[in-house]
């Protein structure tokens, strides 16, 4: 219980906050259950005052306190600059849900600023007497007075005493007071001076006032220096903020160098001509392959905002691109392809326009040529490799089928004969069998020979030598002797004269083997002079080889399927099937070719066309 006006009022201290940072310390009491009383003193910063603040709302919220009369004394706070004050405009909201009148204690020196920022509290005319007796009255229960602050207030050289003016004459007090005019007169006159340096736009400058309190002019000149204390703190604010700014820049341009340079290298190290344009089609940037394409095709540089279609002399290839552009121009992504003879080949480029789009509206091209001819050469070939493969595929699966049946088929007959064997007694029968085995064996092994010289020919590479014809023919000649009218054939052997011919010889062995045999073979009985003649010349650095014969000859309808592989015309006659598949294979691993002529009952002659490969002969390093 505390004695105020007269009465006594009951005064409880709701809390006592301190700053962490600086020396500001409010107290807050609660007077008679109605009145909240807040007395604060130091230095105060934004962040203790919502500290406070939010403290204040907890216990009011807590003791379901409300419509109470705030009286804050504020006489021993240093000046409230105006980030405070605006801070206060916010907590001023939050308060009102508790508070429904605001009384402000403060000095007359901040009177004038309070009221021309329409601030917080906008009932400070409590008549000084009230303020006294109140504080008066909170003085035992609030901080004790600051004496030392008192001293210091009197101690204003321009405020004179009343001891001290009775103790002067007339003509020092006239003195006094011309001086102390000329002084007030002296601060109206910096002041004035300054604000209209301001309003001339010069810089800030803050000017240095001493008042007195019983000067005329003392709340003017007051808010002028508490405005002065505003004006720096903007200042400071605003140079950190610039501060900060001019580094952030400083670092997003140094990021955007980065990256532009990055973009860059990428564009100029790309092979692709690139190049990109605005919706006039002039130039916003390219890469150096643009730059040597343009120079490469019309001697012209191109320069960054020039028209593309200027850098193009021809008329019809200035309105192929236009027209190249055009839907491009409208949103829509192309492709096309040009074909130009370009490094000794025809080459193959393709060109790609993709509309550049911002915030969805249309902004230019950007345009990528690419040299494809390599792609395109590599997907043809892809192409036929694919086709060799599933010839060879298919080749294969037969292969593998005939081969099972062309092993098994005599080896079958062997062992049926065999058996016949073990229960034969007969000398005579016992022969027979014997040479049946061995045609059956015969056929066997030939049949393997056969796949040993196909599966030579895929695996190995040509070998050239020179080729003497003369000993190569007279020596298949000579192997016929088992062909079954071998006697009466008559080999004939026709070489052109003074023939110099370079191939490979165990293919060549292989090819006329395979047709000479055949010919033999397939040599006609009933005839008095069946023939099998060999007949070798050159032309055109081509060599030309005809194996003929008078034989029983092929008929229309099977011709164009004996160079295929296991095709047989005739059963009367033992084979494999694969004698001309293996000579056509052969061939054409010799860069040659061979073709039929035939005639039923006539006979039949095969001419086989293969390169000379002298020259590569003479070429070939030899160890
Ligand atoms: P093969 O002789 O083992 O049956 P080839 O591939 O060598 O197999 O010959 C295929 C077919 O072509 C033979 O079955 C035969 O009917 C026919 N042929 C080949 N050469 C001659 C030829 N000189 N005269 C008549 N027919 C031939």
């Amino acid at each position: 219980m505390v004695d105020i006006f007269g009465r006594n009022v009951n005064i409880i201290e709701l809390f006592d906050y301190h700053s962490k940072k600086t020396n500001y310390r409010s107290r807050h009491f609660l007077i008679h259950d109605n009145i909240l009383m807040i007395s604060s003193s130091g230095i105060l910063t934004p962040d203790d005052i919502i500290e406070a603040n939010s403290q204040l709302m907890r216990i009011l919220a807590e003791q379901d306190l409300s419509g109470l009369a705030l009286i804050w004394d504020i006489r021993k706070l240093n000046y409230p600059g105006v980030k405070i004050r605006k801070t206060l405009l916010d907590i001023n909201v939050e308060l009102s849900k508790y508070v429904k009148k605001a009384y402000l204690i403060l000095p007359r020196r901040y009177r004038l600023l309070v009221q021309v920022f329409n601030l917080f509290i906008r009932t400070p005319a409590i008549p000084n007497e009230v303020c006294e007796d109140v504080n008066d009255a909170l003085k035992k229960i609030i901080s004790p007075s600051d004496k030392k602050n008192k001293d210091k207030s009197k101690s204003n050289h321009l405020t004179l005493r009343r001891d001290e003016l009775l103790s002067k004459s007339k003509e020092e007090l006239v003195s006094i007071i011309e001086n102390i005019e000329k002084k007030q007169k002296e601060n109206v006159h910096k002041v004035v001076e300054a604000i209209g340096r301001l309003s001339a736009g010069d810089e800030f400058k803050k000017i240095d006032i001493e008042i007195d309190e019983n000067d005329p002019n003392y709340e003017l000149l007051n808010a002028f220096i508490l405005m002065q204390q505003d004006m720096e703190e903007m200042i400071r604010d605003y140079k950190n903020l610039n501060k900060n700014l001019e580094l952030k820049v400083a670092e997003r341009i140094v990021d955007l160098i980065d990256k532009e340079a990055n973009l860059r290298a990428i564009l100029d190290n790309s092979d692709r001509v690139t190049w990109l344009m605005n919706t006039r089609l002039e130039l916003i940037d390219f890469n150096i392959a643009f730059t040597n394409e343009i120079q490469r095709k019309y001697k012209k540089s191109p320069r960054i905002h020039q028209n593309v279609l200027d850098l193009i002399d021809n008329t019809r290839e200035r309105e192929l691109w236009k027209s190249r552009f055009e839907p491009t121009l409208k949103g829509k992504p192309c492709i096309y392809l040009d074909q130009e003879f370009y490094k000794g080949e025809e080459r193959v480029f393709e060109i790609k326009t993709f509309p550049i789009k911002k915030s969805n509206k249309i902004k230019g091209v950007s345009v990528f040529i690419e040299d494809i001819t390599e792609l395109k050469k590599s997907q043809i070939k892809l192409i036929e490799k694919n086709r060799d493969l599933e010839k060879l595929n298919r080749e294969l699966d037969s292969f593998v089928y005939r081969v099972s049946h062309d092993l098994r088929a005599p080896l079958t007959s062997i062992l049926g004969l065999i058996n016949l064997m073990k229960l034969e007694k007969d000398r005579d029968k016992l022969q027979e069998y014997i040479t049946l085995q061995e045609k059956s064996i015969t056929k066997l092994d030939q049949f393997i020979r056969d796949i040993i010289n196909l599966s030579r020919n895929s695996r190995f590479g040509v070998t050239v030598s020179k080729i003497d014809f003369g000993k190569l023919v007279n020596d298949i000649f000579e192997d016929q002797i088992y062909a079954p009218f071998a006697k009466k054939v008559k080999p004939i052997l026709e070489i052109e004269e003074g023939l110099s011919f370079y191939s490979d010889k165990q293919r060549l062995n292989v090819i006329l083997s395979n047709l000479i045999s055949n010919s033999f073979k397939y040599a006609n009985p009933y005839r008095d002079d069946p023939y099998v003649k060999v007949k070798i010349r050159t032309e055109g650095g081509e060599g030309i080889i005809e194996v003929s014969d008078n034989g029983i000859g092929i008929s229309d309808l099977h011709i164009p399927k004996i160079f295929g592989m296991f095709f047989r015309a005739t059963h009367k006659l033992s084979g494999t099937g694969l004698g001309l598949y293996i000579v056509k294979e052969t061939v054409e691993k010799l860069e040659g070719t061979v073709s039929v002529k035939s005639e039923k009952q006539e006979g039949s002659t095969f001419t086989v066309t293969i390169p000379n490969m002298k020259e590569r002969y003479e070429q070939a390093p030899r160890s």
